[in-house]
């Protein structure tokens, strides 16, 4: 009885000195708690002391694990480059900075400078886009799934959309073609097999209420052995002698084949543009390497009905992606691949990852049993599923740890590897230079703990 009684009011228990920075209506939930907590565990008698003192300290410690950011800092070391879980493709420093400025002041987003009255949201990348890729016009939404939604939904509500059966896919997310053509009004007329698709099935079933003709890409699987698919140049053909709409989600796109050779990996957009196509769209942070969003392009009469769907202003893109979408497209255009993280990645040779993981291996070779490995890694994001690239890594073993609870020592440091092999590792693929060191000491943490 005399151990509830001496439990502290809260108004006089946020009086504290300790408390004085702290947002007032935050800290008195977090004092409510803990002393309901505390009046629950007197009373079963699993406390059978306190001081103000313990008290005071659990509620500095719960109000600073509320007010951390949730979203943190993490180490990729799984090699996986345009890796969804982990935030896909990294924006760079640089491109950051001239961005900054931009965003923390005002800004000419909708607003014609040389008219000095009201201009376009969309115009500010799309002159470049256009001329590069030969295409009438571009318009940049939130995502790649709101550019396929907002297109289905503006030509093909109540009527039929033809795509092949082995083109249904579920994407990470759970975003199923199928259902994102159901929510968005249009109806899905299925053709072909699973394994084979050809021409005529897209024929046979055109009719009086078809409007669109479809092709999505496979993303993250691939049919091998007996199968077949309409090439999107056929599709584009039919399309036009059927006066119907074609249509290509690309998933994963880059603009054009860069000197190093990425159309080894995926065609380029500007390659699916000689086909003069009705509609294309890709993610900006696939293969293109920068922020989220969708990018749509083609037709200036379809891009302009897109633009007068309601939809679109839901789905429109902040001035902050605007901003580095057209850094980074510029940077593609300038061939100036250092500055898109994703390529940079991509194109690092496996002599440049050695030397890198020997700079890790060196410092922890003493502490740790730790190799050198060459091994394997995906690009990821839906691009080249059965594509995979020579990289190096270093596996590591602690005292006599299983490589599960490696990883997880590992994870709750930040730092994200992979089991291969039975054998824990750290990709150098997706480890940047300036992350060594953080590496180093966290192996000399876990092996001290
Ligand atoms: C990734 C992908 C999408 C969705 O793109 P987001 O940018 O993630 O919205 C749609 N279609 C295909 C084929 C994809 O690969």
């Amino acid at each position: 009885m005399f151990l509830l009684k001496s439990i502290p009011k809260v108004d006089k228990f946020i009086k504290n000195k300790k408390f004085d920075d702290l947002a007032s209506s935050l800290l008195v939930s977090i004092t409510q708690e803990v002393l309901q907590n505390l009046r629950e565990n007197i009373l079963n008698k699993s406390v059978e002391s306190f001081s103000e003192e313990e008290l005071v300290q659990i509620v500095l410690e719960k109000y600073k694990a509320l007010t951390q950011p949730s979203l943190q800092k993490l180490i990729n070391a799984t090699g996986v480059i345009v890796h969804t879980n982990l935030g896909r493709s990294l924006i760079d420093p640089k491109t950051f900075d001239k961005v900054k400025e931009l965003v923390t002041g005002y800004n000419n987003l909708e607003y014609d400078i040389a008219k000095g009255k009201r201009g376009e949201r969309y115009s500010h990348i799309s002159d470049v886009i256009c001329r590069v890729l030969g295409c009438e016009d571009v318009l940049i939404v939130n995502n790649n799934a709101s550019a396929v939604f907002l297109i289905l939904n503006t030509f093909a509500k109540k009527k039929e959309v033809i795509v092949s059966r082995g083109e249904l896919v579920e994407i990470g997310g759970s975003f199923r073609i199928p259902n994102v053509m159901k929510e968005s009004g249009a109806k899905l007329v299925e053709v072909g097999t699973t394994n084979k698709t050809h021409l005529r099935d897209y024929e046979e079933n055109i009719s009086k209420k078809t409007s669109m003709l479809m092709k999505v890409h496979k993303s993250n699987y691939s049919i091998e052995g007996f199968s077949s698919e309409v090439e999107f140049k056929e599709l584009v053909r039919l399309a036009k002698e059927n006066n119907l709409i074609d249509y290509y989600d690309m998933g994963s796109g880059h603009l054009i084949d860069l000197p190093y050779g990425l159309d080894k990996y995926e065609p380029s957009v500007l390659k699916y543009m000689q086909e003069n196509p009705s509609l294309l769209s890709f993610s900006g942070d696939k293969l293109l390497g920068s922020v989220q969003a969708g990018i749509i392009v083609g037709k200036k009469e379809y891009i302009a009905k897109l633009k007068k769907n309601q939809l679109l202003r839901m789905l429109r893109v902040d001035k902050l992606t605007l901003a580095l979408l057209e850094e980074s497209i510029t940077a593609i255009l300038l061939n100036k691949t250092d500055q898109i993280p994703t390529l940079r990645m991509l194109f690092t040779s496996t002599d440049t990852l050695r030397e890198n993981a020997l700079a890790l291996h060196q410092e922890i070779q003493d502490i740790c049993e730790c190799e050198i490995i060459q091994t394997k890694t995906v690009i990821g994001g839906g691009t080249t599923p059965n594509r995979t690239i020579p990289s190096i890594a270093v596996t590591i073993k602690i005292k006599n740890y299983k490589q599960n609870k490696i990883e997880k020592l590992f994870r709750e440091r930040k730092i994200i590897g992979r089991i291969e092999n039975d054998k824990f590792l750290l990709d150098f693929r997706t480890i940047q230079k300036s992350e060594i060191i953080q590496i180093i000491n966290t192996v000399k943490e876990i092996t001290n703990v």
